[in-house]
């Protein structure tokens, strides 16, 4: 039972958004080509109040891109992105969400962040996403979207800790940063995941 999570294509993390991702749209058709051979596909969404505390306008005097401690954790200010019922939380038009069975919503909490779509940065609060795949049966969680250093990374990651066999689908995903994307990707299988193309996707 092999299952593909599509991470966070929304309008936000697009070219034209306010978090952009450089080339974030040109995963949209590969996603599109290959969530149809997956015998699973869920979505997540980063789904912020205007109030959450990872937006640097919600703290006086900071910049988008700064680091802060929030909660005792560190924390990157972000500029206002996903908020809540508005265009650039939508997922991104093109986006073929018919064989998506389920979204799982995240950073809804103002006071912490969640990269990932199992728990939040502080592993505080579970999304219900690993018990979902488990009881869908779910042996291979394959991942793909936005962004490949950050919300990509954390959530398969976590799909590791929580003991699924893990891929990433590599050109369907994007980073903000090539950098710490490599650092992402040495980690991941480094943590026994593997890396994939989607033509590798049968
Ligand atoms: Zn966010």
């Amino acid at each position: 039972m092999k299952a593909l999570i599509i991470v966070d294509v929304q309008n936000d993390f697009m070219p034209d958004g306010s978090l952009a991702v450089p080339d974030g749209d040109a995963i949209v058709p590969v996603i599109n080509r290959i969530s149809g051979k997956f015998d699973l596909v869920v979505a997540t969404q980063d789904w912020h109040p205007p109030e959450h505390k990872s937006f640097a306008s919600n703290h006086k005097g900071r910049q988008p891109f700064e680091t802060i401690d929030l909660n005792g954790i560190s924390q990157t200010l972000w500029p206002d992105h996903c908020v809540q019922g508005t265009p650039g939380a939508d997922f991104h038009p093109g986006l073929d969400t018919r064989p998506v069975e389920a979204i799982f919503r995240k950073g809804i909490n103002p006071e912490i962040d969640s990269y990932s779509g199992f728990y939040d940065n502080q592993h505080l609060k579970s999304t219900g996403l690993a018990g979902y795949l488990r009881e869908k049966d779910v042996t291979e969680v394959y991942g793909c979207g936005l962004a490949g250093d950050i919300c990509v990374y954390d959530t398969l990651n976590d799909a590791l800790k929580c003991g699924f066999p893990t891929i990433l689908i590599a050109d369907a995903a994007r980073a903000l940063d090539e950098k710490n994307y490599e650092t992402a990707q040495k980690d991941l299988l480094k943590n026994n995941g593997r890396i994939v193309f989607s033509t590798d996707i049968v």
